[in-house]
């Protein structure tokens, strides 16, 4: 037999307005929590068992989130292509630097590649 144990005023989920509240006992191994809202006609509501047996520590296990999405197609290639043209851009301007001090030194051992 379902019997209301307390009632009162709520905010509506949907539309945030003033709205009615209602425990409701549901035999004994269970409670009913409904919201009805008079402005957008939302019944809202949740029930939860007051038995001891209710506790499933696997229904709160959360799966860890999925990673924020896959990488773009070809977005791999284009770091390494990248990576590749700042590496070779890096050995010019070394390679140009090696030669200037080679040539202001006159005496510089020759740089190896
Ligand atoms: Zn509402």
């Amino acid at each position: 037999m379902n019997v209301v144990v307390e009632r009162g005023l709520a905010r509506c989920p949907r539309c945030a307005a003033t709205a009615d509240y209602c425990f409701i006992e549901c035999g004994t191994e269970a409670i009913r929590y409904e919201i009805e809202c008079r402005s957008c006609g939302e019944l809202y509501f949740e029930e939860n068992s007051t038995s001891p047996t209710a506790f499933r520590p696997e229904s709160l296990w959360v799966p860890p989130p999925a990673p924020a999405g896959e990488p773009t197609p070809g977005a791999q290639e284009r770091v390494v292509a990248e990576l590749r043209r700042w590496w070779a851009a890096a050995l010019a301007v070394l390679s140009k630097l090696a030669e200037r001090a080679k040539t202001a030194c006159g005496s510089m051992p020759t740089w190896r590649r």
